[in-house]
């Protein structure tokens, strides 16, 4: 009999041993995170979202919605197979009738599978405050018009107890506003991309609440068409420039791509694709707290001393071989010549925002000057700057050269709004920047004055 007990504990104790090895987060003790802040704006009119968490997975939870001395269990699940995350979607009470400001309380109970089904067990009481508020929008003076592949510049109030963002949106890009003055102001550059046809630009300002407003910069819209045009890619181009560009790049051997058109294509496509990210993310990075617009400087950009443009903004380029269209490509800035490894010298300071090989690009330096611009210099021969050095106008960043997908010694020069790649054009004209920026800068400081006074 004793022999038969012995056995009986020894096997107990080694099934319970190998129930903890094979899953060792049955016996886990930590309880279920309910991850909610303690205190939370709702608008009373979407669900409120709680995530529950638990390495050994949630086996049931309940919520209370506590309205004055009534509790009310607004949810009880067990659910299937103990998942390890739970979202639970809240919604909203019907009768929000006797909802003081106060709001409600919510209570919330979640047990984990651990310890055969028996668990730990979290609670945890939130405060729900009450906001319908929907945000304030006014859009106080804004660029006259924006043309396809050029930028714009935009100045509006946003206003709400419970801010959470704000957002320009323009076209398929999102561009983050700066700090204009106290009171609510807000500004931002907008750029419409060269490469979509539509463009519309919109404020969105949300709430901690979930109340969101919407309201469109109503700019003038010229939708620009650019050159067209196809260019005959030969085996001398793929075999010379294409496939040392490969081989500098190192990713793939140029043997894996098997024909002249997949190795023109991983450059023309994989590789500039590649690159534009890049070039996306430094802009997006920009510093906002750099200069405020009501200070900003700028001069018309001058690239290259003695340069004469060779390549303009916009083109787009069809490539054929054999008589096959096999890619394309959009000419997002301005090519200048002068003479070979020639002096790039900023006509606008800043802060150098990346320094380095870019692919296609070759050697590449963008800087950052405030406001969501940049300007980028590529295809240098030599870099003489570092990545978050400032510098002033009339600093030598480096020397044009072949770096890259070129095939003659120039400048490529481009202007960035928060990364979007825009026409220099504008950039290049005072009257433009005049215009587009100062004069909207100063506009808007007379109406915040006379809306102060
Ligand atoms: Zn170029």
């Amino acid at each position: 009999m004793k022999k038969i007990l012995l056995s009986a504990i020894v096997f107990v104790i080694v099934a319970f041993g190998c129930v903890v090895a094979l899953n060792p987060d049955s016996f886990e003790n930590e309880p279920p995170h309910i991850d909610v802040a303690d205190e939370v704006f709702w608008n009373f009119k979407d669900s409120l979202q709680i995530t529950l968490s638990d390495e050994s997975g949630i086996q049931n939870y309940q919520v209370y919605m506590v309205l004055g001395s009534e509790s009310r269990l607004v949810e009880s699940t067990n659910p299937q197979n103990n998942p390890k995350h739970v979202i639970i979607e809240i919604p909203a009470p019907k009768n929000t009738m006797f909802l003081s400001d106060g709001g409600v309380e919510i209570q919330i109970t979640a047990t984990d599978s651990s310890y055969f089904g028996f668990g730990n067990t979290a609670k945890k009481t939130i405060r729900t405050m009450l906001d319908t508020q929907k945000p304030y929008i006014d859009i106080l003076a804004h660029s006259y018009k924006i043309v396809r592949g050029g930028s714009a510049f935009v100045v509006f109030q946003a206003l709400d107890d419970n801010l959470s963002a704000i957002t320009l949106e323009g076209g398929r890009w999102q561009f983050k506003p700066v700090y204009f003055a106290d009171g609510g102001y807000y500004a931002a550059l907008v750029a419409w991309d060269v490469r979509d046809d539509d463009f519309n630009a919109r404020v969105i300002v949300e709430d901690k609440a979930g109340n969101r407003s919407v309201m469109p910069v109503p700019f003038y819209r010229v939708k620009r068409e650019y050159k067209a045009s196809t260019i005959k890619i030969g085996n001398d181009f793929i075999n010379g420039k294409i496939t040392s560009l490969i081989s500098e790049i190192n990713q793939v051997s140029p043997e894996s791509l098997a024909s002249p058109a997949d190795k023109f294509n991983y450059i023309n496509k994989t590789i500039r694709d590649k690159n534009i990210e890049i070039i996306n993310l430094v802009g997006q990075n920009y510093n906002q707290a750099m200069i405020l617009p009501t200070d900003f400087a700028l001069s018309k950009f001058y690239p290259l001393r003695n340069g004469a443009a060779v390549g303009r903004f916009g083109d787009h380029r069809y490539f054929s071989y054999e008589n096959n269209i096999i890619g394309e490509s959009y000419h997002l800035g301005i090519d200048f010549a002068s003479v070979k490894q020639a002096p790039v010298i900023l006509s606008n300071g800043g802060v150098v925002a990346f320094a380095g090989f870019n692919g296609i690009y070759g050697n590449m330096v963008i800087i950052d000057h405030g406001l969501g611009l940049m300007s980028l210099y590529a295809h240098l021969s030599r870099i003489d700057v570092q990545e978050g050095q400032r510098l002033e106008s009339g600093a030598q960043i480096g020397n044009t050269g072949l770096t890259g997908l070129v095939l003659g010694d120039h400048l490529h020069f481009a202007t960035l709004v928060q990364g979007i790649e825009s026409n220099p054009t504008e950039w290049l004209d005072s009257k433009w920047i005049n215009d587009n920026l100062f004069k909207i800068i100063k506009d808007a400081k007379v109406l915040i004055e006379s809306h102060s006074r």
